[in-house]
């Protein structure tokens, strides 16, 4: 039964009464109601606002409710609804020739997922495949999705619990910060980190590794950007022994950092792009693999044993295509690098150098985290419910954070304003005065 006029009480109870929720104890949960939303804006049923700084979960780059993608959207529905993968049409092939056009020379095929652990699930099937090996390395410092493979890939504690898949080894990636490594610079932690990897390559044994999966900046583990020289590291070694690159941009992807890609801030390019969220901001999910040309000429004549109902739907091809000419036409990418590198950087250098509750401030474009700690010398991250605590004062004054661990992960869509990013520092400035 829906009442005359719908209600956050009315939403909030509906919730709690039908849906289970992803990675919780279901008993206590208390879910923010939202209504509506408009670029980085959005509001509950009560008519209070909140400034997106989550970007939901970091997919919606190109911000809510863009009416160039809706009106694609609704275009699209009204023409063809669903069609089988088998099938050639239009929106397919217009979307993975724009997603083609912002890849680097040598890709020349997009295989479309309805996200971005299926994506991953994929590339990895691929790689195996491809080099006839079985096993996939990949960063302790690291999310890769919620399927079979994808999950396993993962590092973060959230694979313990779902390590069913076969194959997988992990190892450790830069994090000066909180370095594995006993590294006092940049230098150390990536030469050292490198040669942790060769070892591990060496270990488990150089011809059964299909291929080394990363984050080309970890996004999940807090925006550890990796220092200079060592992706182009991980090249070298996975070149050497014949090895395959997957890079995986489903959160970095698609102008996060100020680029179309996050590995364009290096000198690497992988055997595999692996892609979601952004490319279409989540309005219809899609994800998907960019596959380079040997590759694809591997499977010009050997079977690929991989296949989704829904791969290529046209309702997410057609939100791709509008995304990516809008996110061209309106600048949206330059846009993240100008505010993200510019006024949101500096701004977070200034938080950081004024509360001695925050650690560390790192990040590139609009992907950026706060580490905050209990105490800097000893770089104690600060315990849960201090971050609970925080998290809610920062939704009570309308600001929407993305809150991970000891971190407050700043990731507003690649459409922020200039005056939004104030506005959004303010309240965190705010908040932060008075927590610790
Ligand atoms: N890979 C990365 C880097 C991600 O950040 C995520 C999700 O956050 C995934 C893969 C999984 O994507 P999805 O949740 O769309 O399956």
């Amino acid at each position: 039964m829906t009442p005359d006029a719908v209600s956050n009480e009315y939403v909030y109870q509906l919730d709690r009464q039908n849906v289970f929720h992803s990675w919780s104890s279901q008993g206590n949960l208390s879910p923010l109601v939202i209504a509506g939303g408009r670029g980085c804006k959005m509001w509950d049923y009560s008519g209070k606002e909140y400034l997106d700084f989550s970007s939901q979960l970091v997919n919606t780059n190109i911000g809510h409710q863009h009416p160039k993608v809706i009106a694609a959207i609704q275009a699209q529905a009204g023409e063809l609804a669903t069609v089988a993968p088998a099938h050639a049409n239009l929106a397919r092939g217009e979307a993975a020739k724009r997603i083609l056009a912002h890849a680097p020379q040598g890709f020349e095929k997009v295989f479309f997922t309805n996200a971005g652990a299926d994506a991953n699930e994929n590339a990895i099937r691929m790689a195996r495949a491809y080099t006839g090996r079985d096993k996939i390395l990949s960063a302790y410092r690291s999310y890769h999705g919620n399927t079979g493979a994808a999950i396993v890939a993962t590092g973060d504690p959230r694979r313990v619990p779902n390590e069913f898949a076969r194959g997988h080894a992990h190892f450790f990636n830069p994090y000066l910060y909180r370095s594995d490594f006993w590294a006092s610079n940049e230098e150390e932690e990536c030469e050292r980190a490198l040669m942790h990897l060769k070892r591990v390559i060496e270990c488990e044994g150089p011809k059964s590794i299909a291929a080394i999966l990363l984050e080309s900046i970890p996004g999940t583990a807090g925006m550890l950007i990796p220092p200079k020289g060592y992706l182009e590291g991980v090249r070298r070694l996975a070149d050497q022994h014949g090895i395959l690159l997957i890079l995986d941009e489903v959160m970095a992807g698609f102008g996060r950092t100020g680029r179309w890609f996050a590995f364009e801030h290096f000198n690497v390019k992988p055997d595999l792009i692996v892609f979601a969220k952004g490319v279409n901001s989540g309005y219809v999910p899609a994800g998907g693999v960019v596959v380079s040309e040997p590759i694809c000429r591997h499977f010009d004549d050997h079977m690929f044993f991989g296949g989704l109902t829904y791969s290529g739907h046209p309702l997410a091809m057609a939100a791709i295509v509008a995304t990516l000419d809008t996110m061209e036409a309106e600048g949206i990418v330059d846009n993240a690098d100008r505010v993200g590198n510019g006024v949101l950087a500096d701004g977070l250098k200034q938080i950081a150098e004024k509360h001695a509750i925050v650690g560390e401030t790192r990040g590139v474009g609009v992907f950026h985290a706060l580490e905050l700690v209990s105490d800097r010398d000893s770089r104690a991250p600060l315990p849960a419910p201090a971050m609970a605590k925080i998290k809610g004062a920062l939704i009570e004054k309308g600001l929407l954070p993305f809150v991970v661990e000891n971190r407050i992960h700043v990731v507003p869509p690649c459409i922020v304003s200039e005056a939004e990013v104030e506005q959004g520092l303010s309240i965190l400035d705010d908040v932060l005065s008075t927590a610790g």
